[in-house]
């Protein structure tokens, strides 16, 4: 697993260790060291309030434990950013009832439907009975693309026609799940942030329409973020606060990316743990968010 997270990270991991390697941690630490890791923190997108605290901290304690050598503060450096994604990092939440409603939000593109269907994936491979609602009713494909989802994962599937009312699905599907006695609902919405008193009103009405049935649910609410535009990502998702109580976040294709250091502001600024991550188009690539094993393939 932590090969493919590897291979998966390969760019955002070139972004912090070529340039690393770029400026030479063979060489006593200065002033033009600090600034240099500075620099790298701030490209990757890790955000200017967090580069601030960790070059805070990395001069104060290197000067405490008395540290000469440039590849000490490179491992300073690894602790410091370990510290804070442990606080960043969380594990999917099933509760206890049946079914687990998981709500998953985030606009068009960010890799939602994928998110779903990998999980569904996943889930039924742990044996778990997995129902996926296709409320995202607005874009036809994404029907079309949830149904290529659950035929592969084996997961049932509740669709409407396009154009139909996403809570009419909701309830199809959680209440069908819960009279059947299945084990996980995964809800795919639509994403269209044309204004955003529509979303909110939309995914409000969905929310409303689980809570009906099952007043304890949804159990998770996953924030869907495309890990390509880095800090953007930050005020879609505070539009998506507003609508609902966000559990967590999943950054999806941090393959195709060097901002994967967007994953420090997004989780601090948001107050929302990160769930899992996207590393590349199949089942395997969906992951838990694991601080350590992030931290090691960006330093491998
Ligand atoms: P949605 O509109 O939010 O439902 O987004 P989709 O699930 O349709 O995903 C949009 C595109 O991103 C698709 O081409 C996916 O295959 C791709 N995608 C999703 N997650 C990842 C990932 O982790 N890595 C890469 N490389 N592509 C991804």
């Amino acid at each position: 697993m932590l090969d493919r997270l590897k291979s998966g990270l390969q760019k955002t991991k070139r972004q912090f260790v070529d340039t690393f390697s770029s400026i030479s941690f063979g060489r006593s630490i200065d002033e033009e060291l600090f600034e240099d890791i500075e620099m790298i923190l701030l490209k990757a997108d890790v955000g200017v309030k967090a580069t601030e605290e960790i070059l805070d901290f990395l001069r104060k304690e290197s000067k405490k434990r008395k540290l000469k050598e440039g590849e000490q503060l490179k491992e300073l450096l690894k602790e410091k950013l370990l510290e804070i994604l442990k606080g960043c990092e969380s594990r999917l939440n099933l509760g206890e009832e049946k079914p687990a409603v998981i709500l998953f939000l985030g606009i068009n593109g960010s890799g939602k439907t994928t998110t779903v269907g990998k999980l569904a994936a996943q889930l039924k491979e742990e044996g778990k009975s997995v129902v996926l609602a296709a409320a995202d009713t607005f874009r036809a494909a994404a029907i079309d693309q949830l149904e290529v989802w659950a035929e592969r994962s084996g997961a049932r599937i509740v669709k409407h026609t396009q154009g139909a009312d996403p809570a009419a699905v909701v309830y199809d599907a959680v209440n069908s799940a819960k009279s059947r006695g299945d084990d996980v609902v995964l809800v795919d919405t639509a994403g269209r942030l044309h204004t955003k008193e529509h979303l909110i009103k939309e995914l409000q009405k969905i929310i409303r329409t689980i809570k009906k049935l099952m007043p304890n649910q949804p159990v998770e609410t996953l924030l869907v973020l495309d890990g390509t535009i880095g800090q953007n990502s930050i005020n879609q998702a505070k539009i998506f606060k507003e609508a609902a109580n966000v559990t967590g976040i999943v950054i999806t294709k941090l393959d195709g990316t060097a901002k994967g250091g967007a994953i420090i502001p997004v989780c601090r600024e948001l107050k929302i743990p990160v769930k899992f991550i996207g590393v590349g188009e199949t089942v395997e690539d969906l992951q838990p968010f694991d601080a350590k094993a992030f931290v090691d393939a960006l330093f491998s």
